[in-house]
């Protein structure tokens, strides 16, 4: 091993001098020795151009805390040309970033592939590789690629010298920071150099004064922009993830969409009312009958619209474009579409968009056939329609005209009614919109009447119950129909399309047959017509057949009360001779005393029956007459306390029969307009029931008057009346009791009440059981002097 006295004479053999760098291994030989070793083989020795390594040197120089590198090196530059401005340019120049490297690669790239040799001196490419080296000796991440361009362009041997003197500059650096006590000033290059390079530039000066805190701040600038970058980069990430989430939930919400417009066959549009555009999608163009390629504006819409919807629906387009509206269209309308005009239903609606001047900007909607539920819906309503007018009357052939026009134009063109007579139809009606199509109509009616022999039409229909659908009427099924030309001409005048003959069905019978024309509309029948015109005519037929009923029933029962009233006059004139007879019998015989007891007795005992027959006559007779209404009232003044007076005392006797004590409490006279008899036949029926079901106990009449009521009260203390039948009582034929135990027809109570209303008063028992009953009769009278309050 050499001494480091041998060592330091080979350094001042090779640099002419002894750089103070070395003063501080002189001590120990062996480290003097491995430092100028590394100096030889990196430095001394390299490859690597003079001028290339010593501003390499200078410039990294930057980086070393201590200053004696920066220094020399920088001193080292004037004997190799440079000039103090241009050493303090070099100096000054801002290491390369992340990103200028990138370009700097991309451009060493296209200058020249690797050579293996060192770029032409001053050469651009040797610009590159020192930006380079500046790179790879500050950067410590990212410099794969740099580093792996700079392998390439030198070559293995260059690469391996330049690195070693990377090494060798960081090596230097450490050992002058580790060594304080060097400085510059002893380098004998400073020495030479330095001051004329200061008078060459004097703010190299300032440099190496404050070089420290310049690169420091370069560096803190550096890091500053790389968290920053790194920031944006996250955020940029960030961003893109939502991006991507969002992206993903819009082409999930879209395809969502998609399927509920798919499963709701929902078309879309969209309108720019500033530049009236108007977009349809496929399955909007489809739905007014147009091919996906179609082209549409906002008049291709409106000619699709019916003429009379169509200003509605404008006025409602308009509406939503209005700023502080609702913002939103929505209706029902019909459209003629384009492929076959056709006419469809469409619902649609929208919503408008504004800008921020208010300005409308669009209106975007949906669009939906929904042709099928408005004609449910309408068929609905015709059929409600049509039992309302067959509920309306018992006159069935009013009736059926009614329905018949109630079909027009809903249900046909044409409308017919027929009605069986005997075997034959008679037509009762026929409706079309314009009554000179019905006398053209039943012009040709009369003239070719429907014979039963027809093979087709309502007699075929009336024979077999089925009933008859011609989708279609062809002219040639025109032409084999006509009898004749002159018929033909008829039928094609009228211009029928499509035929529905249905029949009019009641308890298993056909009662005649409904014929539906489509004709000029152009729509035809099909099964869903068909069902609606069996549901219309099956209603038809029910109210048809109730009239029939109801008018057969008015016959029965006007026949019967015609009957009762000849029986009840035909047993009345024998009744009233037969009373004659047997009270004429009765008189004389309690006169003639040799007359026997039992022959008064049993006179007497018919007097009553014939009483009784004459009463039940007169209780038929009364029956009818107000079934019939033909009671009739005759008022005059009548005082009713004397009537009472004069009732009681008629019954009298009849009383004592059956065991009865009559009470009687009666005011003074209670004069009022009334029907005299009528009132005597009120009294007489409640007395008789008095003593019918009370016998044996007291009955007792009284009259009250009560402001301008004058109540009549018969009460007995008989059998009663459970509750539950009070009310019925009154009614006709109506019984509480057996007829087993007491005789009667039921009738008396309700003629009682019938003439009692008919003079505007009213009737009300009250009873139990058991307990007897009271009979209270309240009827209109005059206001009375004394009369209770
Ligand atoms: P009827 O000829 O049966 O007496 P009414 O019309 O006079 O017919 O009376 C109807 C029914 O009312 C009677 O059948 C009887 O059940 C009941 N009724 C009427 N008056 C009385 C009464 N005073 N007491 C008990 N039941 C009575």
């Amino acid at each position: 091993m050499r001494t480091s006295r041998e060592i330091r004479k080979e350094i001042e053999t090779r640099f002419g001098f002894f750089p103070p760098f070395y003063a501080p291994a002189e001590s120990d030989p062996q480290v003097l020795e491995n430092l100028w070793q590394q100096t030889l083989q990196a430095y001394v020795e390299s490859p690597l151009p003079v001028l290339f390594r010593e501003k390499l040197f200078a410039y990294l120089s930057r980086y070393c805390e201590a200053p004696y590198c920066l220094v020399c090196h920088s001193c080292a530059l004037r004997p190799l040309g440079m000039k103090g401005s241009e050493v303090l340019e070099l100096l000054e120049a801002l290491p390369p970033a992340h990103g200028a490297i990138d370009e700097t690669l991309a451009r060493m790239e296209t200058l020249g592939e690797a050579s293996g040799t060192w770029p032409e001196p001053g050469s651009a490419l040797e610009e590159d590789l020192f930006r380079c080296c500046v790179f790879l000796f500050v950067q410590q991440t990212q410099v794969e690629r740099c580093r792996e361009r700079v392998r390439r362009l030198l070559g293995p041997v260059l690469y391996a010298h330049l690195t070693l003197f990377l090494a060798y500059v960081k090596s230097c650096h450490l050992w002058v920071e580790a060594h304080p006590e060097l400085s510059f000033e002893e380098d004998p290059r400073a020495r030479e150099h330095l001051g004329p390079l200061l008078r060459e530039e004097p703010r190299l000066g300032t440099f190496f004064v404050h070089y420290g805190e310049r690169v420091r701040s370069e560096r803190e600038q550096r890091e500053r922009r790389l968290l920053e970058a790194a920031e944006a980069g996250h955020r940029a990430e960030m961003l893109s993830e939502t991006l991507r989430r969002q992206t993903h939930a819009l082409r999930e919400s879209e395809t969502h969409l998609r399927l509920a417009l798919d499963s709701a066959a929902l078309g879309t549009w969209d309108l720019d009312p500033v530049a009236g555009a108007l977009r349809w999608d496929t399955r909007c163009k489809a739905l007014f009958g147009l091919p996906a390629e179609a082209e549409v504006d906002y008049a291709t819409f409106a000619s699709a619209i019916h003429p009379e919807d169509r200003p509605r629906v404008d006025d409602k387009v308009q509406q939503a474009f209005v700023l502080g509206g609702s913002g939103e269209f929505r209706d029902e309308f019909r459209i003629r579409r384009f492929r076959d005009g056709v006419e469809r239903w469409i619902a649609s609606q929208g919503r408008s968009f504004f800008d921020a001047r208010g300005q409308a900007v669009r209106l975007i909607g949906t669009v939906m056939d929904v042709t099928e539920r408005r004609r449910l819906e309408d068929n609905l309503r015709f059929l409600a329609q049509a039992s309302e007018t067959l509920a309306a009357s018992l006159d069935y052939e009013d009736t059926l005209r009614r329905v018949a026009t109630l079909s027009v134009p809903v249900l046909a063109d044409w409308c017919s009614v027929d009605m069986e007579e005997q075997g034959q139809l008679r037509r009762l009606i026929t409706v079309h919109r314009e009554p000179e199509k019905v006398r053209l109509g039943n012009e040709m009616h009369q003239r070719y009447p429907q014979g039963q022999e027809e093979e087709s039409g309502p007699h075929q229909v009336l024979r077999t119950g089925v009933p008859l659908l011609v989708e279609e009427l062809t002219d040639e099924a025109l032409v084999l129909y006509a009898k004749d030309a002159e018929h033909l001409r008829y039928l094609r005048e009228l211009g029928l399309r499509s035929l529905l003959i249905v029949p009019l069905r009641a308890r298993g019978r056909v009662l005649g047959s409904v014929t539906l024309v489509r004709a000029e509309s152009g729509l035809r029948y099909g099964q869903e017509e068909l069902r609606l015109a069996e549901e219309l005519a099956r209603r038809a037929a029910l109210a048809v057949d109730n009239a029939l009923l109801y008018r057969e029933a008015q016959k029965a029962i006007e026949l019967r009360e015609g009957f009762l009233q000849v029986a009840a006059h035909e047993l009345r004139t024998p009744v009233t001779s037969l009373k004659l007879n047997a009270q004429v019998l009765l008189n004389c015989a309690r006169r003639e005393a040799a007359w026997s007891e039992r022959l008064v007795s049993h006179l007497t005992g018919m007097d009553r029956g014939v009483s009784r027959l004459s009463v039940l006559v007169d209780e038929l007779l009364d029956v009818s007459r107000i079934t019939s209404g033909r009671l009739v009232l005759h008022l005059e003044d009548v005082d009713l306390a004397e009537l009472v007076r004069e009732v009681v005392e008629r019954i009298r006797p009849e009383a004592e029969r059956v065991g009865c004590e009559l009470r009687l409490q009666v005011p003074g006279p209670v004069v009022s307009r009334w029907d005299r008899l009528r009132l005597e036949q009120v009294l007489s029926n409640l007395l008789s029931n008095a003593l019918k079901y009370g016998a044996g106990y007291p009955v007792e009449v009284a009259l009250r008057v009560s402001g301008t009521q004058v109540l009549l009260q018969v009460r007995d203390e008989g059998i009663g009346i459970d509750p539950a039948l009070q009310e019925r009582i009154f009614e006709r034929f109506e019984r509480a009791v057996s007829d087993r135990h007491y005789g009667g027809l039921g009738m008396g109570l309700w003629i009682t009440r019938e003439i009692v209303t008919a003079l505007g008063g009213s009737i009300q028992v009250e009873s139990a059981p058991g307990k007897g009953a009271t009979f209270t009769v309240a009827l209109p009278g005059r206001e009375m002097p004394g009369a209770e309050a």
